[in-house]
């Protein structure tokens, strides 16, 4: 019998770079061509999108609870067997010609990451305006609404890894517990033409339109995620604006918008923050 030749791992790619994740196991669009998004589900981003990336978009492949659908997510202890995710939902996506959608990074339920674009050139089309600023996350949730709990903690684990590798990190923030409706302040941002420029941090998909129900992502992934360090905000009050405010004043910058951008990162960084990051509420 001959074996199968074992398929390499090369981690993501950034800017047509491999950048391998130490602890995480990732197959990427130049280990297997059959993991790229179509045409359709994908565009390139502009200069400007690609230097300004600022925001991480959760989401379930399944989106339940949502819609017609209203069973409750199934939490199941540990790690499920292999979906083969990548391939089979990547190509889902290509055959659903009347709607374009797709995301940047899948994760399926034995924890293996798909990477399907260029996190930092392509702009997959997950999440309408908020396409060009964001990287998706899908978490693949299964027939009877599960989902793993190891697969969760890796998505949490893995999101804020990736926070840390941007050209710009994402502060590791959140939205306060979702109240069944997405925040105002995002979907009224969305019909200018700088969508959600002033929003930095990890929102679910939930969060950014009526369109989805709880389960896109759920409650779930916000739990791990703020286990792992993220810090819920007041977004819908601008509460992330007025902290950010302070926090660049105490930082001794000039120019205290309340976003933390490139310019926060900077002096975040001077003042010995790891990765350029403000992490659990301290500046060290
Ligand atoms: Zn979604």
């Amino acid at each position: 019998m001959v074996k199968k030749a074992k398929m390499k791992k090369t981690g993501l790619v950034l800017a047509g770079k491999r950048v391998l994740m130490p602890g995480f196991n990732i197959t990427n669009f130049l280990d297997n061509p059959h993991l790229h998004l179509a045409s359709g589900d994908v565009r390139r981003r502009s200069p400007w999108e690609q230097e300004g990336i600022h925001l991480i978009v959760m989401h379930t492949t399944g989106g339940i609870p949502g819609g017609k659908d209203l069973r409750p997510q199934v939490i199941i202890p540990g790690t499920g067997l292999s979906s083969n995710a990548g391939e089979r939902i990547v190509s889902s996506w290509s055959l659903d010609t009347d709607r374009p959608g797709g995301a940047a990074l899948i994760i399926d339920f034995d924890c293996e990451i798909y990477c399907c674009t260029d996190l930092i050139l392509e702009a997959a089309y997950h999440a309408k305006a908020a396409n060009g600023c964001s990287v998706g996350i899908e978490i693949v949730q299964g027939k009877n609404a599960e989902l793993y709990s190891k697969q969760l903690a890796t998505a949490a684990k893995f999101t804020v890894a990736l926070c840390k590798i941007l050209p710009t990190p994402i502060q590791l923030q959140i939205p306060l517990p979702y109240q069944a409706k997405p925040i105002k302040r995002f979907v009224d941002s969305q019909k200018t033409n700088r969508p959600l420029f002033d929003v930095v941090g990890i929102v679910g998909h939930r969060d950014l339109t009526s369109s989805r129900g709880e389960g896109d992502p759920g409650d779930a992934i916000m739990k791990a995620l703020s286990d792992r360090g993220c810090q819920s905000m007041d977004f819908e009050a601008r509460g992330d604006i007025t902290i950010w405010k302070e926090r660049q004043f105490f930082l001794g910058m000039t120019m205290c918008d309340g976003i933390p951008g490139k310019e926060t990162v900077k002096a975040l960084k001077i003042r010995g923050c790891k990765d350029g990051l403000w992490v659990n509420g301290n500046a060290k």
